[in-house]
Protein backbone atom coordinates (compact mmCIF):
# COMPACT_ATOMS: atom_id res chain seq x y z
CA UNK A 1 0.00 0.00 0.00
CA UNK A 2 1.49 3.54 -1.07
CA UNK A 3 0.62 6.80 1.02
CA UNK A 4 -1.61 9.05 -0.04
CA UNK A 5 0.12 12.60 -2.06
CA UNK A 6 -1.12 15.65 -1.10
CA UNK A 7 -3.51 16.95 -3.72
CA UNK A 8 -2.18 20.41 -3.30
CA UNK A 9 1.23 20.34 -3.02
CA UNK A 10 2.44 16.78 -4.01
CA UNK A 11 4.03 15.83 -0.42
CA UNK A 12 3.80 12.44 1.00
CA UNK A 13 2.15 11.43 2.89
CA UNK A 14 -1.38 12.79 3.01
CA UNK A 15 -3.67 12.83 5.83
CA UNK A 16 -6.16 9.96 5.79
CA UNK A 17 -8.55 10.95 7.31
CA UNK A 18 -9.65 14.02 4.48
CA UNK A 19 -12.06 13.73 1.34
CA UNK A 20 -9.30 15.70 -0.32
CA UNK A 21 -5.97 13.89 0.45
CA UNK A 22 -4.06 17.00 2.03
CA UNK A 23 -0.61 17.18 3.89
CA UNK A 24 -0.32 18.61 6.97
CA UNK A 25 0.68 21.88 6.18
CA UNK A 26 -2.06 21.88 3.37
CA UNK A 27 -4.55 21.08 5.61
CA UNK A 28 -3.75 24.07 8.11
CA UNK A 29 -3.76 26.31 4.82
CA UNK A 30 -7.07 25.07 4.06
CA UNK A 31 -8.31 25.67 7.36
CA UNK A 32 -7.35 29.11 7.34
CA UNK A 33 -8.63 29.98 3.93
CA UNK A 34 -12.07 28.75 4.66
CA UNK A 35 -11.74 31.07 7.89
CA UNK A 36 -11.21 33.85 5.97
CA UNK A 37 -13.66 33.45 3.07
CA UNK A 38 -15.94 33.03 6.03
CA UNK A 39 -15.04 36.26 8.04
CA UNK A 40 -14.96 38.47 4.49
CA UNK A 41 -18.53 36.76 3.65
CA UNK A 42 -19.59 37.80 7.12
CA UNK A 43 -18.66 41.78 6.34
CA UNK A 44 -19.84 41.71 3.01
CA UNK A 45 -23.18 40.48 3.38
CA UNK A 46 -24.45 43.29 5.01
CA UNK A 47 -23.08 45.94 2.32
CA UNK A 48 -24.30 43.62 -0.46
CA UNK A 49 -27.78 43.47 0.73
CA UNK A 50 -28.06 46.86 1.12
CA UNK A 51 -26.06 47.99 -2.31
CA UNK A 52 -29.08 45.20 -3.99
CA UNK A 53 -31.88 46.35 -2.48
CA UNK A 54 -30.26 50.36 -3.77
CA UNK A 55 -30.71 48.26 -7.42
CA UNK A 56 -33.73 46.03 -7.08
CA UNK A 57 -35.80 48.22 -8.70
CA UNK A 58 -33.18 49.13 -12.11
CA UNK A 59 -31.42 45.81 -12.49
CA UNK A 60 -32.86 42.04 -12.66
CA UNK A 61 -31.38 39.21 -10.44
CA UNK A 62 -28.52 38.06 -12.69
CA UNK A 63 -27.84 41.44 -13.84
CA UNK A 64 -27.37 42.41 -10.18
CA UNK A 65 -25.31 39.24 -9.48
CA UNK A 66 -22.99 40.34 -12.61
CA UNK A 67 -22.01 43.11 -11.38
CA UNK A 68 -21.07 41.45 -7.94
CA UNK A 69 -18.89 39.08 -9.69
CA UNK A 70 -17.01 41.77 -11.64
CA UNK A 71 -16.34 43.67 -8.23
CA UNK A 72 -15.35 40.08 -7.01
CA UNK A 73 -12.90 39.79 -10.17
CA UNK A 74 -11.40 43.43 -9.66
CA UNK A 75 -9.84 42.05 -6.72
CA UNK A 76 -8.62 39.09 -8.13
CA UNK A 77 -11.26 36.80 -8.30
CA UNK A 78 -10.85 33.40 -10.38
CA UNK A 79 -12.35 34.65 -13.31
CA UNK A 80 -10.59 37.64 -13.69
CA UNK A 81 -7.22 39.91 -13.46
CA UNK A 82 -6.75 42.45 -10.44
CA UNK A 83 -7.95 45.24 -10.19
CA UNK A 84 -4.10 47.30 -10.61
CA UNK A 85 -4.76 49.22 -7.69
CA UNK A 86 -6.39 46.43 -5.87
CA UNK A 87 -2.96 44.41 -6.17
CA UNK A 88 -1.32 47.17 -5.42
CA UNK A 89 -2.93 47.45 -2.01
CA UNK A 90 -3.32 43.57 -1.31
CA UNK A 91 0.90 43.32 -2.22
CA UNK A 92 1.30 46.59 0.62
CA UNK A 93 -0.81 45.26 3.10
CA UNK A 94 0.72 41.91 2.84
CA UNK A 95 4.41 43.03 3.25
CA UNK A 96 4.72 42.23 -0.73
CA UNK A 97 4.41 38.58 -0.29
CA UNK A 98 3.70 36.95 -3.74
ZN1 LIG B 1 0.41 19.69 0.79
Amino acid sequence: MTAATCDRCGDVPALPFRETPLCPACTAQVGLEEAAASHLHELMTPVVRQWAAHWAHTFRPVELAALLACEGEAWGGPAGEPDENALAYLHRITGGQA
